[in-house]
């Protein structure tokens, strides 16, 4: 259709053309996705030569030592400089004793990550869930889960991961006061310079289930909401965020991250401290089913959803896509 004076409007303000061309796209974009802004999850089992892919998490593997430090070494080449280690033990228990144990998958995997790659940042995943035979986070009596006696379980499975070299431990637990708990054992051992990571609003999700497959750590009874948040609230998020930075936790993890973007912005808002969001198995289970029925394109999901987490106010994403985009970014 010819352009003709009459169809020609006298506006102020043409926002069209900030998105003529990639170049002046480019110049005004408001958020920037950048390799060392991820961290990559790693699941470290018993073993040598593993490389067990997790049926409903692709391109996601259980790893024996030796091969969980070769993908560390390829995510820091990719530019990952961040990795979260959890631990899939050979034995369990009732309390998850192997938990602590200084020979075990995830204490051997920081040693020889610390060694193969120095710069790596290695963080460790605290919970007795992966350990304890009835896969629920901490000490039972009966049905029920006794904060204070799970505190006291925790702490040296998180000084059993600074020992072996790690940079922040990252209690996933939500037991009440084991953030303090957690610092205060290190200060006293000597470890002031390793950080906390806590979990801080962790919310009892249905997106968490290709983790459990991962981690082998589904609950034998019963469900986590004791302990876990109510996805309704979110004062109650910014109530346990304020604990534990009190108690001294260095960066805060919302998780899930995709349906609680709003969380993660009320969080960095309010407190303005390094946040991190957990873009859990679900919803990385989700991109990949819908990529893989070609119901949707994958990558580009991919890159715009870790935009939107980090647009929420993420200063850090854990994900399992860190190398994927982390290789598109350079
Ligand atoms: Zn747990």
């Amino acid at each position: 259709m010819a352009v003709t004076t009459a169809s020609r409007l006298t506006l102020a303000r043409r926002p069209r053309r900030l998105r003529r061309t990639e170049a002046i796209r480019s110049l005004v974009r408001e958020t920037h996705l950048r390799p060392d802004c991820f961290v990559y999850p790693l699941f470290v089992c018993e073993g040598r030569g593993v490389r067990r892919e997790v049926p409903s998490m692709p391109g996601v593997f259980q790893l024996s030592v030796d091969e969980a430090v070769r993908e560390a070494v390829a995510a820091r080449e990719d530019g990952v400089l961040g990795v979260l280690l959890f631990g899939l033990p050979g034995a369990k228990d009732a309390t998850g004793s192997t938990a602590a144990d200084p020979e075990g998958p995830v204490q051997s995997a920081v040693r020889e990550m610390r060694r193969a790659v120095p710069d790596l940042v290695i963080i460790t995943d605290v919970c007795l869930c992966e350990y304890t035979s009835h896969g629920h986070c901490g000490i039972l009596d009966g049905e029920e889960i006794v904060n204070d006696v799970t505190v006291a379980h925790l702490v040296p499975v998180a000084l059993s991961h600074a020992v072996a070299g790690a940079d922040f431990v990252a209690p996933s637990d939500m037991m009440d006061g084991r953030v303090a708990a957690i610092r205060q054992a290190l200060d006293e051992r000597g470890f002031e310079r390793v950080g906390i990571m806590s979990y801080a609003a962790k919310y009892c999700s249905a997106f968490y289930g290709p983790f459990r497959d991962a981690a082998d750590s589904a609950p034998q009874f019963g469900d986590r909401r004791s302990h876990q948040m109510d996805p309704a609230n979110v004062d109650e998020a910014l109530r346990e965020v304020e604990t534990d930075l009190a108690e001294g936790a260095d960066i805060v993890i919302v998780k899930p991250a995709l349906t609680y973007l709003d969380v993660i912005a009320r969080v960095k808002q309010r407190f303005n401290q390094p946040t991190a969001a957990y873009f859990v198995s679900g919803e990385y289970a989700m991109l990949k089913a819908a990529g893989a029925n070609g119901w949707i394109d994958e990558p580009r999901a991919m890159m715009e959803t870790l935009t939107a987490i980090r647009r929420a106010g993420a200063d850090i994403i854990i994900t399992y896509y860190a190398r994927e985009a982390a290789r598109r970014l350079r």
